[in-house]
């Protein structure tokens, strides 16, 4: 069979050139005579793979020096209890914006650790709008929000205005588009949107944020026991990470993040434009808050949705269910899906339109 144009949500796809360059290294990685799966993640090898990875995601991202870059395991779901767990001591108050699935699971740890102010939510709609935020406490010690919320195909394009650290979830739009690192306190992400196979998280960390958990929290939780040892207090992911860095050096290949930004612009606009042209196919989120990593979008019955997803999957364009929680259909569009994919893919729904319009 011959590879598709996978719209997986995560994990997804990734850089054909990234697979074949790995798959070239698999046996014998630059003379080493063994696979980066099979070496000590202390030997001189490993170390330059990591830090080179780390090294070129600061580039990529302008990442300060007072930011730590984490590499970590347990997903962006072992954040939404380290976030808390680190920062939410005793007396104090964090405040989270609700916009959907992954926001409500962030706030339910939370709320297991301490004060957890909701200030705003779009439950109310779906969850296919961003809501404004007005009045952010003062004394909160920091404010969590999810920057894209795939499940419903929208994403923040401005932050709420406050003091306190903003913690994100950036799990499925870490380096789609420039953001300006200053602006966060923690910025994270699951690697298997946009970055690498599963399995690393990465955790970007103002330096002053690390060190503040309570005495009794199990070293493994710390930030501070991951931050002293550059991410090798224990064995970390190491393969994992070493995909994470071939993809980092394919990204800086396409024009680093300004210009994956564009041509991600570019992607998310040639099917939203045709959507909002279309007879047939509808859409939930608001405009103003369009991600351009998840495009959700729907058919008007349940049978048309199934038919499209197996005429789809026979023109070899497949993962496009919707997620089970609100149903329909949804293209990931991350960094590694080229044009020409989005492009086959609005062409077959030019053609299922024209078939199954009444
Ligand atoms: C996929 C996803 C998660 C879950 O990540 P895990 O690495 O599976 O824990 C969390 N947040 C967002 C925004 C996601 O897209």
């Amino acid at each position: 069979m011959e590879r598709v144009y996978n719209f997986s949500a995560g994990p997804s796809a990734l850089p054909e050139e990234v697979l074949k360059q790995a798959a070239e290294e698999m046996l014998n990685y630059q003379g080493s005579g063994m696979s980066v799966m099979e070496m000590s993640h202390r030997s001189p090898v490993y170390d330059k793979i990591i830090k080179e990875t780390e090294e070129n995601l600061r580039k990529l991202m302008n990442i300060p020096e007072n930011y730590a870059v984490l590499f970590l395991q347990g997903g962006a779901s072992l954040q939404f209890s380290m976030v808390p767990i680190n920062l939410l001591t005793r007396d104090k108050k964090a405040a989270y914006i609700d916009t959907g699935v992954w926001s409500t699971k962030a706030i339910k740890e939370a709320q297991k650790i301490g004060e957890t102010l909701i200030l705003a939510s779009s439950r109310d709609k779906k969850y296919s709008y961003i809501p404004e935020v007005q009045n952010i406490p003062q004394d909160i010690e920091y404010l969590h929000i999810t920057t894209n919320n795939t499940i419903y195909g929208t994403r923040y394009t401005s932050l709420p205005k406050t003091d306190a650290a903003i913690v994100a979830d950036a799990s499925s739009n870490i380096l789609s588009e420039p953001v300006d690192i200053n602006k966060f306190g923690i910025y994270y992400a699951g690697a298997q949107k946009n970055l690498g196979p599963a399995g690393v998280t990465i955790v970007i960390i103002r330096k002053d944020l690390i060190g503040r958990e309570p005495e009794n929290t199990p070293t493994m939780l710390a930030y501070k026991t991951h931050a002293e040892k550059n991410s090798l207090f224990n064995t970390p992911p190491c393969y994992n990470i070493y995909m994470v860095g071939l993809v980092l050096k394919w990204l800086q290949k396409q024009g680093g993040v300004e210009a994956i930004y564009q041509r991600n612009l570019e992607k998310a606009s040639i099917i939203y434009d045709f959507l909002d042209n279309s007879e047939l196919f509808t859409t939930m989120a608001e405009k103003k808050d369009r991600s351009i990593m998840n495009v959700v979008f729907f058919l008007p019955t349940e049978e048309l949705t199934k038919k499209f997803l197996d005429e789809a999957a026979k023109n070899g364009l497949v993962n496009l269910k919707g997620h089970r929680d609100i149903g329909g259909l949804r293209a990931s569009i991350y960094n590694a899906m080229p044009v020409e994919g989005v492009k086959k893919l609005v062409e077959f729904m030019k053609k299922f339109e024209k078939e199954n319009r009444r």
